[in-house]
C-alpha cells in the first residue's frame, strides 16, 4: 500500500490518499485543542496511545458485529481505514453527566443517568457544532431517516460493548462521540477515532479522570493519565 498525498488535515490527525481509491491512511498527532480551537498544546505520545486505543477497540467492535472503518495498523501513528464519505453529525452518547450536558441543563456533573442518552450535532466547524435532533438533520439533508436509525442502533451497540469492557479495566464510560461515514455502497460504518480525546472516562474508585479533560480544564497530569488508560486498556483486551 502506497501512502500518496495529504489530503486533509485536521486538529487531531492527517489523511492521506493510498493507491487504492477505497483505502486511505490516517496519521494521529500530539496536537490537542479544546473549545473549538481556541485552546491549543501537545500531549507528548498522545498520537500513539490514540492510534493504538482507538484501533484495539474498533476491533473488538468489528468482532461484536459493529462494522467499522478500520483495515490494519500501520506503525505506531498511522492506521489504514476505509475510505468514507463522512455523515457531518457527531453522535453522542452519555451514561453520566458531564459536561455541556450538565451545563446546558444545570444538572451537577457524575448524576448517573437511568438510561443511556443520544445527541446530535452539526459538525461545522463554522458554526461552533451546533446541537440539533432528528428532524433537523433530515431537513439538512446530513442523512436519510434510515441511516440516522441505522447510526442510533450502533452507537448505543458500541456504548453497551464499550460501557462492559471500560468496566472490566476499573473505568467507567461517562460519555463519548462518535462519527459515522458511507462507503462507496452507501452502508454505514464507524469511522474517525475512539480515544482519550473522544470519550470521558473515570477511575471507577476514585472518579479520577483519565481523558482530554485533564486538558480541557488544566488539571495537570495529561500524559500520566493518557498513559495510565491506555495501560489498564492493554492488560485488559
Ligand atoms: P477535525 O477535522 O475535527 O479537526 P481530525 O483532526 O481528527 O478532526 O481529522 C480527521 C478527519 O478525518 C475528520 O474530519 C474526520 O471526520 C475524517 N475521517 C475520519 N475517518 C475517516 C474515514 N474513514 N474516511 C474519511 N474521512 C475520515
Ligand atoms: N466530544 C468530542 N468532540 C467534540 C465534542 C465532544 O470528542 O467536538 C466528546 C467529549 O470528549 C465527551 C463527549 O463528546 O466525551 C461529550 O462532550 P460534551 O458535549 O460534554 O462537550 P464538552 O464538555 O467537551 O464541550
Amino acid at each position: 500500500m502506497k501512502k500518496l498525498e495529504q489530503l486533509y488535515e485536521g486538529k487531531a490527525k492527517k489523511v492521506f490518499r493510498t493507491d487504492d481509491p477505497e483505502l486511505l491512511i490516517v496519521s494521529y498527532k500530539d496536537d490537542a485543542t479544546a473549545f473549538n480551537g481556541l485552546k491549543k498544546g501537545t500531549i507528548v505520545g498522545k498520537g500513539v496511545i490514540n492510534n493504538r486505543m482507538s484501533n484495539l477497540l474498533m476491533k473488538r467492535l468489528e468482532a461484536s458485529g459493529i462494522p467499522t472503518h478500520f483495515v490494519e495498523e500501520l506503525n505506531d501513528r498511522e492506521t489504514l481505514v476505509k475510505k468514507v464519505s463522512i455523515v457531518p453529525l457527531e453522535v453522542i452518547i452519555r451514561n453520566i453527566a458531564a459536561g455541556s450536558f450538565s451545563k446546558r441543563y444545570g444538572v451537577e456533573e457524575g448524576v448517573a443517568f437511568d438510561f443511556p442518552t443520544i445527541e446530535f450535532s452539526y459538525k461545522n466547524d463554522a458554526l461552533g457544532d451546533p446541537l440539533l435532533n432528528e428532524y433537523h438533520a433530515r431537513a439538512l439533508r446530513l442523512a436519510s431517516a434510515d441511516e440516522i436509525e441505522t447510526i442510533k442502533r450502533y452507537a448505543f451497540g458500541v456504548n453497551e460493548e464499550l460501557k462492559a469492557f471500560w468496566k472490566e479495566c476499573g473505568v467507567t464510560l461517562v460519555d463519548f462521540k462518535l462519527e459515522f461515514g458511507r462507503l462507496s455502497d452507501g452502508s454505514i460504518v464507524l469511522a474517525d477515532e475512539i480515544s482519550p480525546d473522544t470519550c470521558r472516562l473515570w477511575d471507577s474508585k476514585t472518579g479520577e479522570k483519565l481523558d482530554k479533560d485533564r486538558f480541557r480544564r488544566d488539571l495537570g497530569g495529561v500524559e500520566d493519565a493518557y498513559a495510565e488508560i491506555m495501560k489498564r486498556l492493554t492488560t485488559h483486551i
